[in-house]
């Protein structure tokens, strides 16, 4: 965060405790679909799909069929509802990606049962006075009828959305009416019968029904002030940016676009970078505020597209501060009582905010992990699942010229990292490598070199510790290779034991950190850790870990691999005087396969560009 200009924290415990007080208004029986559209009301659709369905959901609900496709490229396996009415030619993504449609129209069934070769679900939707979707009340008995003799359509479930749940139960209620008085007359019940909101959660008996659709309330937004007395919600979503510039304003200055804040006096002011096309509202232009170090700021001007200016003249701040625009702990600052600055709408708030704004996922007040920008619209819809693929492929493939790894860092790269991890692209930067041959005292181990390394990269911190592994065998040191909190490993020459390895140092910023050794099946772990690691849990650190060992002469080769992705690296042999030369063998992927080559008098360096990437598997091999 300290590096991003505007950041949304999306607090999942609050979600979770939200979901709890809701449950508390069904019955034990009835099933929950978490409403996911527009991804997740802005909080990160796949994020809180994952949540959602830890705490018991079934069913997930979006817009239309590219959100379900995003969710199933994702890994997300349970059921989805598309809510609104899908097109004919987005058949075959519903299709192909297991997707439950809304049925509003005899026509769409048709053409649906025509493409598909299989039974699907579908869900019928009743217009029971909500004026949008849904087939018409008064005739919709007959068209399930003509769908039932439809091939391939299983009707799984059919449902009706109440208009006004949040504040006008006598509506509300006659909906409800006519609703289970439909039910009643079906000739057949399906298995799922649903027609509330979170609103009507609480605010409507449905118990003919079972199964609710529960979205803004779960994201900790009150849909009217009235439901205050009823249900506890805690807001999901933060908003913040930080102080960009600070400035001085004359008496009669004016501030922002066309001129409609004028300054009555010398002023200190603030300019945030942040605008309307972050998702804060053009509407908010002179009438909004934002709290730093806990204290009200008005917003001056117009909000810009890219920047707002606030009032500062009480505060005493610097550039760089943190500035709340929406949510935490301050009621103020609910979506709820910011809207009602210009008279908006929260749902629409909070599903613009943060277009230009990473995510932080946070659980029990700690950052467990964020969603970078990219990974939202990774999924074009120009481009099919199967072209997209095979231009990354080629693209990879003319760069590494070699169809084998190229595959192999598509599939085992590209994939890993934008699709079924929940993460967010983890990577080394400024990856230095020092390696050094010196000679030693010891008799018995006169058929090796002593050899002192370090290593040091930044990366953000996973977890508050790590571990590096030793063993004597190329298979036994492998399994470390595949886990991510496995920070280094050393393969130790056979005739060795692993006592002979050392961790020197290990140092987290400055921290040096504990560490602790452990044997199994042969192998050496060290643990490395330190109580102030859970500080820095989630930000960007600088590892550096040093060793002593001993390194067989007769071997006359040293093998260093970057195993991670990796941007910028440097790594240096320094043979003493032990050895009279070097030769380094490079074995790189990634933007050039050809390292510069330093050779100095007795050491040899080969390094990239500080801003270049590097592929994993890619290496070095000094000869001597
Ligand atoms: C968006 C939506 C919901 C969720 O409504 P909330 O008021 O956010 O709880 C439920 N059902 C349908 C059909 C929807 O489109």
């Amino acid at each position: 965060m300290k590096n991003d200009r505007s950041w949304t924290e999306i607090d999942l415990t609050n979600f979770e405790d939200n979901i709890s007080e809701l449950r508390k208004f069904i019955k034990p029986d009835t099933r929950i679909m978490q409403i996911v559209k527009a991804d997740a009301y802005g909080h990160g659709a796949y994020e809180i799909a994952r949540k959602s369905i830890k705490c018991g959901a079934s069913y997930l609900g979006v817009a239309n069929a590219q959100e379900g496709f995003l969710l199933r490229y994702q890994g997300i396996r349970i059921p989805i509802v598309i809510l609104s009415p899908s097109l004919v030619n987005e058949i075959n993504i519903i299709l192909e990606n297991d997707l439950i449609p809304t049925i509003s129209s005899y026509q769409f069934a048709k053409e649906l049962a025509k493409q598909s070769n299989r039974k699907i679900n579908i869900h019928i939707n009743i217009d029971t006075g909500m004026g949008r979707s849904g087939f018409e009340y008064d005739s919709a008995l007959k068209e399930i009828d003509k769908i039932k003799k439809l091939p391939n359509l299983f009707i799984q479930g059919i449902f009706s959305h109440f208009s006004s749940a949040e504040n006008d139960l006598e509506y509300t209620e006659h909906q409800n009416i006519k609703f289970q008085k439909f039910i009643r007359n079906l000739s057949e019940k399906p298995e799922l019968i649903h027609i509330a909101n979170s609103s009507g959660v609480v605010t409507m008996n449905s118990d003919y029904c079972n199964l609710v659709r529960i979205g803004l309330l779960s994201y900790g937004v009150y849909s009217d002030p009235q439901l205050k007395e009823k249900i506890k919600l805690k807001p999901v979503m933060s908003f913040k940016t930080r102080i960009s510039q600070i400035k001085t304003a004359m008496e009669n200055d004016s501030i922002g676009y066309n001129r409609t804040f004028t300054s009555s006096a010398t002023m200190k002011y603030a300019i945030l970078p942040v605008g309307y096309a972050d998702g804060y509202d053009f509407l908010l232009s002179n009438k909004g505020k934002v709290l730093i170090k806990n204290k009200e700021c008005d917003v001056i001007g117009k909000v810009s597209m890219d920047m707002t200016a606030i009032d500062v003249r009480e505060l005493d701040v610097s550039v760089g501060d943190e500035v709340l625009l929406l949510g935490d702990q301050s009621e103020m600052f609910r979506a709820e009582n910011v809207v009602l600055n210009y008279n908006g709408s929260s749902y629409e708030l909070l599903c613009q905010i943060g277009r230009r704004a990473k995510r932080y996922y946070k659980e029990n007040g700690e950052i467990i992990s964020s969603s970078p920008l990219l990974r939202r619209d990774f999924v074009s819809l120009d481009y099919s699942d199967e072209k997209l693929n095979t231009v990354i492929e080629t693209a990879i493939e003319q760069r590494l010229q070699s169809k084998e790894i190229s595959n192999l860092v598509y599939s085992e790269f590209l994939k890993r990292f934008f699709a079924e991890h929940d993460r967010d692209i983890h990577y080394r930067r400024n990856f230095r490598h020092y390696i050094e041959f010196n000679e030693h005292k010891f008799a018995e181990l006169n058929q090796y070199f002593q050899t002192n390394t370090t290593l040091t990269f930044t990366k953000v911190l996973q977890q508050d510790y790590f571990y590096v592994a030793c063993a004597n065998e190329e298979s036994k040191l492998e399994k470390y290779f595949l886990r991510p909190d496995v920070e280094y490993r050393w393969l130790i020459d056979k005739n060795l034991g692993s006592t002979l390895f050392d961790l020197t140092s290990v140092k987290i910023n400055d921290i040096e950190l504990y560490h602790e050794m452990k044997m199994t099946d042969d192998c050496l772990e060290i643990r490395c850790y330190h109580p102030e690691l859970k500080n820095l849990k989630g930000k960007e650190v600088e590892f550096s870990i040093s060793t002593q060992t001993f390194y067989p002469k007769d071997l006359h080769q040293l093998a260093v691999y970057l195993i991670e992705l990796t941007q910028g690296a440097e790594i240096t042999f320094n043979f003493g005087n032990v050895l009279e030369s070097a030769e380094a063998v490079p074995i790189f992927s990634g933007r050039s396969k050809f390292p510069s080559i330093t050779c100095g008098k007795n050491e040899i360096t080969i390094s990239t560009q500080t801003d270049e990437w590097i592929f994993p598997t890619s290496g070095v091999v000094f000869v001597y």
